[in-house]
């Protein structure tokens, strides 16, 4: 009996017409994909990106090179050396992360007292030469100055779902 009705579904086209019906209702619904990199996906406020590291608004650096996030980072990918300043501050004179050796799992960020060091929404970056996965303190203030708007948004959703 099975054979009969096989043949004749496949006498009619059956399974190709179940197919097309399907490809048809596909045509007419919205998409699941994306056209990336036009379109982009939408991002949320704790994705863990590319660092930064953060100033105060008067241009002061958040950073009092405390080393809580070297000491807690997993993979070791944090580099800082600190001296105090002239006026007594302490503040960091070198601040590196091997971007080879990070594992992105936000420790740095968390450990942080003065919301310092964070992870951006930035997931689009390359590298062409040998050292430029090392994020320098001047990079990383960079990416902090120039997302800084977006930075102390993402952290005020976070702290309103706390
Ligand atoms: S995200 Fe994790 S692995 Fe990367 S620098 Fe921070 S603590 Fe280290
Ligand atoms: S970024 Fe934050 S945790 Fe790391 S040394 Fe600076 S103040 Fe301390």
């Amino acid at each position: 009996m099975k054979k009969v009705v096989d043949y004749i579904r496949s006498l009619f086209l059956f399974e190709l017409l179940k197919g097309l019906s399907l490809t048809g209702r596909y045509m007419v619904t919205k998409p699941f994909t994306l056209e990336y990199p036009e379109e982009k996906a939408p991002v949320s406020p704790r994705f863990r990106g590319l660092h930064a590291l953060r100033r105060y608004p008067n241009g002061e650096e958040r950073c009092i090179a405390c080393k809580l996030c070297e000491a807690v980072c997993p993979a070791l990918a944090i580099t800082i050396e600190a001296e105090p300043r002239e006026d007594g501050s302490r503040r960091t004179t070198r601040y590196d992360i091997d971007l080879f050796k990070c594992i992105f799992c936000g420790f740095c960020e968390e450990s942080c007292p003065v919301d310092s060091i964070v992870e951006t929404r930035i997931y689009e970056y390359h590298f062409e030469n040998r050292g430029e996965q090392i994020m320098t303190k001047a990079k990383l203030l960079d990416i902090g100055d120039k997302y800084e708007q977006q930075l102390a948004a993402d952290r005020a959703a976070q702290a309103a779902v706390r």
